[in-house]
């Protein structure tokens, strides 16, 4: 079988063209501009063998990134596994408002604290663009914070991880800023067969998806410094909930950033000076 003729193989299962390619680059650890130019290519067996089953489990609506192992996020690549939830671009949203409030030049003074990290995105990529701060990030998942911890290694940077429940395991600290992409999905939500392949522990939330959003909002004024930020990622419908949440418990410039596709996305506030007394 030639290199065009195994990507219209796969093709005619359903999966698409660029899919297919990646998979193909993946097994043969060439690039795309390789597939390109060697079109009539013969492929060996034993690539078609383990080309195969990667293109079945994409048919079947595994998602691209647990059938590579990889998923790019804010430039850095990092392994996934079914364990985490695959980062969407739409996070990238809140890593760009949380780089606004971090001073380029931050010190080790300056720490920020990722909520429910998964595989690490958030609490990686802000580290890489500010090497300076000392990022802390929180997961209640073991297998997940081994995911997080081997990227952080594989990608040399110094993020402390911790194991717990939100802020369980950060009793007693202070940060200037938090941010996280909590689980916000309703439960019984029509969308979740189709992210049947995610751990489902990170993506739902009670009955209206905003259990974990109040429960971080409610906690999150004990852990910040006085003006210290909490920047929360959520869903298309829900910040209006968010926003209210935020000024019930002493929030003040709260707002609303949208997603690459135009969805309000991502609300946070700054916490005022008289909500910060110690809890
Ligand atoms: N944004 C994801 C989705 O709807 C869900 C992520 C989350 O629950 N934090 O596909």
């Amino acid at each position: 079988m030639t290199v065009s003729g195994a990507l219209d193989w796969a093709r005619g299962l359903g999966v698409d063209r660029l899919d297919a390619q990646l998979l193909l680059c993946a097994v043969l650890a060439r690039p795309r501009s390789w597939l390109m130019a060697h079109d009539t290519d013969a492929l060996p067996p034993e690539v078609i063998a383990r080309f195969t089953p990667l293109v079945q489990r994409r048919a079947s609506g595994e998602p691209l990134a647990y059938v590579l192992g990889e998923k790019e996020f804010f430039g850095l690549s990092l392994s996934v596994s079914p364990e985490v939830l695959v980062p969407r671009p739409d996070t990238e949203t809140l890593v760009e408002w949380a780089l606004s409030l971090i001073p380029s030049t931050a010190a080790a003074a300056f720490r920020v604290l990722d909520l429910g990290t998964g595989s690490g995105a958030i609490a990686l990529a802000l580290q890489h663009e500010r090497p300076g701060a000392q990022v802390c990030a929180v997961d209640a998942s073991p297998t997940a914070l081994a995911v997080a911890q081997a990227n952080a290694l594989r990608l040399h940077l110094p993020v402390r991880f911790t194991l717990g429940s939100w802020f369980e395991p950060v009793a007693g600290e202070r940060f200037d800023l938090i941010v996280s992409n909590p689980p916000y999905i309703a439960e019984g939500d029509p969308h979740l067969p189709a992210l049947r392949f995610e751990p489902i522990s990170a993506l739902t939330a009670g009955p209206d998806g905003l259990n974990d959003l109040r429960q971080i909002i409610a906690t999150a004024p004990a852990h910040l410094v006085p003006g210290g930020w909490l920047l929360l990622e959520h869903g298309y419908d829900q910040h209006e909930a968010v926003q209210a949440l935020l000024r019930q418990h002493g929030f003040t410039e709260v707002s609303t950033h949208r997603d690459l596709g135009g969805q309000p996305r991502c609300t946070g506030g700054r916490l005022g000076g008289v909500a910060n007394l110690p809890q």
